[in-house]
């Protein structure tokens, strides 16, 4: 939806397709932080890796049969074992964080903007160590326990990034993208067809249609539409859990927290709402967490969260992160195509640098320059030889 905000503004005719009547996808279903700071944070070491597929105890979790079948995608994972991506990562969200702040400051959107956000872990070691590599500003224990927690003895607080509810983001971008004149097609999925290599075409309802440009952004299923032109771009779905609850009118947390220690994500976005997130299993497409899983990440917080009565579970959601093996997004042109572009695989910071991956594609559509140092490490080419 950036991309047909951007490319509506510079005057581009723009036709949006989405197989989900209302979203209920992964940008509806997320934690809401926009911080790239913790970007590097959970560190996922190959031993992790490694355990994650042995047992689901934490919040990691990856099934035998999805390294079975595709292990190509394990393998550049465990090579690289996920980091590497940390300092251009960071310099992609600060331009995201810039670009929303433009956004929300151009546009009548309030999606309920909170500024700050903060780290917590049950040592001051811990947070000491992410302050001297990350920035940010240390938390005293006593700050802390004002906030609404307890039993965490670390944290840090950054200022200057923010969280919202992503589901008001969705809907209130998506008006706005509908008044700008872009089309919107919905409960409709689209497929790729290759028959006028090099030139992609996109077929709905059977129906073949040209453009001189056609975006992939579909998250998860990017995988999918590629591979229906022979790409294979090497995204996998990630799931999470999304538990919303109403908190009776009382404010139970001061401010957007992460459990770093746990991998789970805490956002109070007005009165009532109450959002808690966590886990990361690949899984494939399955939308389905058991009550076990459910029970861990419910102890967890009540562990960790001072007064938890009248809390009322009002929805629940499983959203689906597209994942590529470094940690990078793909976002460029798809090989031996002309108007065949991709902007996908943003994996856990997906509403941080939605603004940026859209402006950064923009920038490549109309050969312009915008972080061009890092688009080589974006490039969809990069993983085949
Ligand atoms: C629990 C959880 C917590 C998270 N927390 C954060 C966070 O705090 N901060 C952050 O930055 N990120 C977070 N993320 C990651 C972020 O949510 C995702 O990276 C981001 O939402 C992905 O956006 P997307 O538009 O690429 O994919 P999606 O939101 O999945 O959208 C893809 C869309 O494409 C559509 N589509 C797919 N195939 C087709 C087709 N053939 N035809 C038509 N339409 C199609 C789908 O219907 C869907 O609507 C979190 C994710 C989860 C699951």
């Amino acid at each position: 939806m950036f991309l047909a905000y951007y490319l509506r503004k510079d005057g581009y005719e723009v036709r949006l397709i989405d197989k989900d009547p209302v979203g209920r996808e992964a940008s509806v279903y997320n934690a809401g932080l926009l911080t790239p700071s913790f970007a590097p944070t959970p560190q996922l070491s190959k031993l992790q890796l490694l355990s994650a597929v042995i047992g689901r105890r934490g919040p990691l979790y990856i099934s035998p049969m999805q390294v079975i079948t595709h292990l190509s995608w394990f393998r550049i994972a465990s090579g690289k074992a996920l980091t590497g991506f940390e300092e251009s990562t960071m310099k992609i969200g600060k331009l995201s964080l810039r670009l929303y702040e433009e956004f929300f400051s151009s546009e009548n959107i309030d999606p309920d903007l909170a500024k700050g956000v903060v780290g917590l872990y049950r040592t001051v070691e811990d947070a000491k160590a992410f302050s001297t590599r990350f920035g940010g500003k240390l938390l005293e224990p006593a700050e802390i326990s004002r906030m609404g927690y307890k039993g965490l003895e670390g944290g840090i607080l950054v200022e200057s990034e923010f969280s919202i509810n992503p589901a008001k983001l969705f809907k209130q971008l998506r008006t706005r993208i509908q008044e700008m004149g872009v089309v919107i097609t919905l409960d409709k999925e689209a497929r790729l067809d290759d028959g006028a290599r090099p030139r992609a075409r996109y077929m709905l309802d059977g129906k073949v249609f040209e453009a001189d440009s056609i975006i992939v952004s579909a998250g998860s299923w990017t995988r999918t539409l590629c591979n229906q032109v022979g790409f294979e771009p090497e995204i996998l779905p990630a799931s999470g859990l999304v538990m919303i609850y109403d908190t009776g009118g009382r404010r139970v947390i001061a401010r957007p927290t992460l459990l770093e220690d746990y991998g789970i994500g805490i956002a109070q976005h007005d009165d009532h709402t109450l959002r808690v997130t966590s886990f990361f299993e690949m899984v494939g497409f399955k939308k389905h967490y058991g009550e076990g899983r459910k029970k861990w990440l419910v102890d967890i917080v009540s562990r960790h969260v001072t007064d938890l009565s009248k809390l009322r579970l009002v929805e629940e959601g499983i959203g689906f992160r597209p994942c590529t093996p470094d940690q990078f997004s793909v976002i460029g042109r798809v090989p031996y195509y002309e108007n065949l572009y991709v902007a996908s695989g943003n994996c856990r910071l997906g509403v941080t640098l939605a603004p940026a991956s859209a402006y950064i594609l923009r920038s490549i559509i109309r050969g312009e320059d915008c972080l061009d140092e890092i688009k080589p490490l974006l490039s969809p080419e990069r993983f085949h030889s």
